[in-house]
């Protein structure tokens, strides 16, 4: 390991690895090392659903995913899509006629934001013009998003939803792709650019006349170094400590579920399938009476929040699903998630044995072939991490107060989507080069603006699923 170096990184996670691609691979800075204490990308990067969409309600977003995207579509050019990028979509649902104002309402913010045209459809005659997704590949898909206000329509084009629907929403600028090898494509790139890569755990960071001099690492080691780049995930609070920092992000436990789905209930060439309606799940009389008995499982038997989601996992011949859904309040479950006197997060996670059945569960208001499950669920694979985010789930890709320091993180549940565009944005930051036009947005500096402060106060959608 070099005694000295340009720019260290502490965190291999996607969020490290794309901020040493770009500094190395697309500014050509020699002398970058990256720090993790844990093989690279395998504490939060590995546990994503690793889907994208630029369809965000937030005018920095937009521009951030737009650009991440640009950079991806270019990479998966540039490697063959050797991290399969698709183009299938989000498909947002609902299936309550009140709802529809609000969501043709809301459709058009992303769209008016950057996100690409709006198509709207409320008959199959008008819908006969829309264009499927390819099931695989990025080219060729349209932008923006399709609406549709006719269940005829929808079922025209998704005949696997229930006769209940009343309207879908289409986002194009989306799909998925392999998180991991994307992860390791950036890697191989930049360790042929220089980048070094070193095991071992970051536990000091030293400043002198408030600038970052040397960085010692748990084998005793001493680096010194220019900059120092917090790219620690949801450890990015211990770290900002070890710059006498109190950085404004917490972090929320998620979990995902994979399983095998031997009946066939989401086809293999669907989008992402997301139910937009609160839901009351479909118990028998006698599971009712037995939820309803117990104080820890009652709360089963109440209104459910809205956002279940699956998508298929794999190619044409897997049979993978990936379940998720937030059912559970967070203010409610953070006391098991965060040790009680550090108020770090207790990794490995907590996972939630009930998790598997309540998602199943909440799928079939969406899929109702998910009841044929009910009897018999196949064996789940459960796995979970951290989302961490500031209160208001814009990142923090920014300048610190200390001279030399920055951070890249807060990337909560879009972390992989956008981990392009936030190195290249920090990597902009590092060499002084011109900033886009959202990079105030996601600056550190924001919550000094007593203007920001005032809006923050009436932030209200994150547009996080
Ligand atoms: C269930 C779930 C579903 C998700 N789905 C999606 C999705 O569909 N699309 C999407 O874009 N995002 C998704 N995300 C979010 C995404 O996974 C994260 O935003 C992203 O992985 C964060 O990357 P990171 O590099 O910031 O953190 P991490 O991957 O956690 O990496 C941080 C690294 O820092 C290292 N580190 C910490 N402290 C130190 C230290 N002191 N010394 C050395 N190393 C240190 C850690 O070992 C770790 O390797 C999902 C997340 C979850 C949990």
């Amino acid at each position: 390991m070099k005694p000295s170096t340009h720019t260290l990184i502490c965190g291999a996670g996607i969020a490290g690895i794309s901020a040493a691609y770009h500094l190395a691979v697309r500014h050509g800075i020699r002398g970058i090392t990256l720090v993790d204490e844990r093989p690279p990308l395998t504490l939060t990067s590995d546990k994503s659903t690793e889907c994208y969409r630029n369809w965000w309600p937030d005018a920095p977003m937009v521009g951030l995913m737009n650009r991440s995207i640009d950079i991806l579509e270019e990479l998966a050019e540039a490697s063959g899509n050797s991290f399969h990028l698709n183009r299938r979509g989000y498909l947002y649902l609902t299936a309550d006629p009140e709802k529809i104002p609000a969501f043709e309402q809301e459709a058009q913010t992303p769209s008016q934001l950057g996100a690409g045209p709006l198509r709207t459809y409320r008959s199959p005659g008008e819908a006969a013009v829309y264009r499927p997704s390819t099931t695989e590949g990025f080219r060729g898909v349209p932008d923006g998003a399709d609406l549709f206000l006719d269940r005829a329509a929808i079922r025209e084009h998704f005949p696997y939803l229930p006769d209940t629907i009343n309207a879908a929403l289409h986002a194009r600028r989306a799909g998925w792709f392999s998180a991991q090898q994307l992860g390791m494509y950036m890697l191989e790139q930049a360790r042929a650019h220089g980048v070094e890569f070193v095991r071992a755990r970051v536990t000091e960071v030293n400043q002198s006349h408030g600038r970052v001099t040397t960085v010692r690492l748990n084998d005793g080691s001493t680096i010194s170094t220019q900059n120092f780049v917090n790219a620690a995930g949801p450890l990015a609070k211990e770290v900002g400590r070890m710059l006498e920092l109190d950085l404004p992000i917490h972090t929320e436990l998620h979990l995902k579920v994979a399983l095998r789905d031997r009946l066939g209930v989401v086809p293999r060439q669907a989008p992402m399938l997301i139910w937009t309606d609160p839901q009351t799940l479909n118990w028998s009389a006698e599971e009712r009476q037995f939820l309803a008995e117990d104080n820890h499982t009652c709360w089963l038997l109440n209104e459910m929040p809205a956002g279940a989601h699956t998508r298929p996992e794999g190619t044409a011949d897997s049979d993978i699903i990936l379940l998720l859904w937030e059912y559970k309040n967070h203010q409610i479950e953070r006391a098991s998630e965060v040790h009680p006197t550090s108020n770090r997060p207790i990794i490995p996670p907590p996972l939630d044995e009930m998790y598997p059945e309540i998602a199943l569960r909440g799928m079939a208001a969406m899929l109702p072939r998910f009841r044929d499950y009910f009897e018999q669920m196949p064996r789940p694979v459960l796995d979970g991490g951290y989302y961490t985010k500031t209160r208001e789930n814009r990142p923090l890709i920014s300048p610190l107060p200390v001279e030399g320091a920055y951070l890249i993180g807060a990337l909560s549940g879009y972390g992989l989507m956008s981990a392009c565009g936030a190195g290249d944005l920090l990597a902009a930051h590092i060499t002084g080069s011109e900033l886009p036009s959202y990079a105030a947005a996601f600056a550190l500096e924001r919550y000094n603006d007593p203007e920001y402060q005032k809006i923050l106060d009436d932030w209200q959608d994150a547009g996080q699923l």
